[in-house]
């Protein structure tokens, strides 16, 4: 069957769903998106290309971005990045600052927040300019050049990042964040807030089912060998803390944010971008877990 017939379907299937789930609103900005918001956008390195829905719309990437982030780190720092940052999945709110007391303010994984902060503080040690630099890396990647942050929000995580704060002047006490931690947050923040649509993304992340390669132009963007990484962190690391249960139902490498988001991944073959602001107890969009479970049960593409 054709990915597009595929997408109709699991549109049709989805529609009495579609609203489900709670916006994310500890952001204050985030929190007036409407919750029946869907979009489902597939590019394969081949060419082809399935779209339904809303994948035009830009919403926030939120967490999304730390997979870009990453990327750049290991191309910057190469095996420095895990002297500061683990590989573990965390089994906490991404959120969370528990482990760190105990851990020496060594977060567990790049993919929360603790551990993205160390990785913009990476890059922020790197570059003049990290904020430009990121979004330079993503228009890309995605070969646009109209990919913006979205100021407002961006805004409303600083006024309201008590949290996020917290956790880069308690890592910094540490000795694990080197730079200014406001300025780092800033940069968090923004990274955070870039705004793009499910076509930007699918399209941003083919070269992790390139093998580092982006498809369009040929362009080594990572080493074979840290784009296989990068993939088995989204599977381990991905999806919060329940990427136990996402791995079952979905069983491909993953990334969501709390702006309704998640990416993945088929090794070799595909990205998919699904967006449905209405998330789940443990910050996974709600209906897109269930199309990407759809999508997998559909077309047998799951890793396992
Ligand atoms: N900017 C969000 C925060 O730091 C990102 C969270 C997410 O998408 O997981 O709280």
């Amino acid at each position: 069957m054709k990915l597009q017939q595929i997408l109709n379907e699991i549109y049709q299937e989805l529609n009495p769903d579609f609203g489900q789930g709670k916006v994310a609103n500890y952001i204050p900005a985030l929190a007036n998106i409407n919750p029946n918001k869907f979009g489902m956008a597939v590019h394969s390195i081949s060419g082809e290309k399935a779209f339904v829905g809303d994948v035009n719309e830009n919403f926030s990437i939120q967490s999304i971005s730390k997979v870009f982030t990453l990327a750049l780190a290991m191309m910057e720092c190469h095996e420095k990045v895990w002297e500061r940052v683990g590989r573990e999945p965390s089994g906490n709110r991404f959120n969370s600052l528990v482990q760190l007391e105990n851990e020496n303010g060594i977060p567990r994984n790049p993919l929360i927040n603790a551990g993205a902060h160390v990785v913009t503080d990476l890059l922020s040690s790197k570059y003049e300019n990290p904020k430009y630099e990121i979004l330079q890396f993503i228009r890309k990647l995605a070969e646009k050049e109209e990919i913006f942050f979205d100021n407002d929000v961006a805004k409303s995580e600083r006024e309201t990042g008590n949290r996020n704060l917290a956790m880069g002047y308690f890592m910094k006490s540490f000795g694990n964040i080197h730079n200014q931690v406001r300025v780092v947050l800033d940069t968090y923040f923004h990274q955070c807030a870039i705004a793009m649509s499910c076509t930007d993304l699918a399209k941003a992340f083919l070269f992790l089912a390139n093998d580092g390669i982006i498809p369009y132009s040929g362009e080594q963007i990572i080493e074979k060998l840290d784009s296989d990484r990068i993939n088995a962190l989204m599977l381990t690391c991905g999806m919060y803390d329940s990427v136990g249960d996402f791995a079952y139902r979905v069983g491909l490498p993953s990334k969501s944010g709390v702006g309704g988001g998640i990416v993945s991944i088929v090794p070799g073959e595909l990205a998919i971008c699904v967006w449905s602001p209405g998330l789940s107890e443990n910050g996974n969009s709600y209906v897109g877990t269930k199309a990407l479970e759809l999508f997998v049960r559909k077309t047998g593409k799951g890793i396992f």
